[in-house]
């Protein structure tokens, strides 16, 4: 199976990130696939230029080589350009004023129609009088997809099956930018992926996902959601917690090496202080062995 690690360059990769690479690496490679490396890099004000360059150092520190050249997706706007043309022009989309604050707020209120973070639709069926009136008051539109809150199901590889309803979600931000819904399906689509490793907090955004690949009437790629690496508090593992990324653990004494045995010991691929290279985990992988359940690191090991 193809499949492709997908980080956005906003900082160094820690080892919940790592570890998740390695599972969608050893699992491409098992199965003779492809593997790629494609930044999400389309929101500017969170990327750090440097962090292209750590992030793929970190992976082949690791042994996780990946074939072409890695993809941004800031050189591919113009194909993301190009879908959202054609959604408006069959209209699948409608432009969708309201602000992110009426948003959240609504979505917070706990009887309010966006309660449950469902758009209820608002701007779905305005005249075309009234869209002059709100385009009247300056305010860009984002696009949404028509989606009509249907259900959509899937199998996944790793978790079972889920099923989420998807609300007319935003494809293109009010400031032009193309969403993360929106591009990560059209990605997956046309590099060929037909296995999406990644943390399992995605989960709930794949219904979404299969409804843009519906709207463009391709076949999705299959989804392996994998439990998050957490704290010894439970927490989401995150930079406070301690020595995370592939330097501070070096700072720790600790080479890429042992992180790399390390990581494959918490997916019961080898002993804790087995000496082991990626390739040599390859045969060793099994998707229906990989642990449901996440891998909490005690506080005296960070
Ligand atoms: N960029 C996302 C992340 O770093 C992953 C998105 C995906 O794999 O679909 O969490
Ligand atoms: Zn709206």
């Amino acid at each position: 199976m193809n499949g492709r690690f997908a980080p956005s360059p906003t900082g160094r990769l820690h080892l919940g990130n790592l570890r998740t690479a390695l599972i969608g690496w050893l699992w491409a490679r098992s199965t003779g696939g492809s593997f790629l490396l494609r930044f999400e890099d389309l929101d500017p004000a969170a990327i750090r230029q440097e962090h292209y360059q750590t992030q793929a150092d970190d992976l082949i520190a690791l042994g996780l080589e990946w074939d072409h050249n890695p993809i941004r997706q800031t050189d591919r706007i113009e194909i993301y350009r190009d879908v959202i043309r054609q959604f408006v022009a069959s209209d699948a989309v409608y432009p969708c004023y309201c602000s992110r604050r009426e948003v959240r707020e609504a979505t917070q209120a706990p009887n309010g129609p966006w309660s449950h973070g469902i758009y209820p639709g608002t701007c779905r069926s305005l005249s075309a009088g009234q869209r002059q009136a709100k385009e009247a008051s300056g305010r860009q539109p984002a696009l949404r997809l028509r989606a009509e809150s249907i259900s959509l199901g899937f199998n996944d590889l790793v978790s079972g099956h889920h099923t989420g309803i998807v609300d007319d979600f935003v494809v293109q931000r009010g400031d032009g930018t193309p969403a993360y819904n929106l591009v990560v399906m059209i990605d997956d689509l046309n590099d060929g992926i037909d296995l999406v490793v990644r943390a399992d907090d995605l989960v709930d955004s794949t219904p979404r996902q299969l409804f843009v690949a519906r709207t463009l009437r391709r076949p999705p790629p299959e989804y392996g959601h994998v439990p998050l690496v957490l704290n010894e508090a439970g927490d989401r593992l995150a930079k406070r917690d301690g020595a995370v990324t592939l330097p501070d653990r070096a700072d720790l004494g600790q080479s890429s090496a042992e992180v790399l045995t390390m990581l494959a010991a918490s997916l019961g691929l080898a002993e804790p202080d087995e000496p082991v290279t990626a390739q040599s985990l390859v045969p060793r992988f099994n998707p229906g062995a990989l642990p449901t359940t996440p891998w909490r690191i005690p506080a005296n090991a960070l």
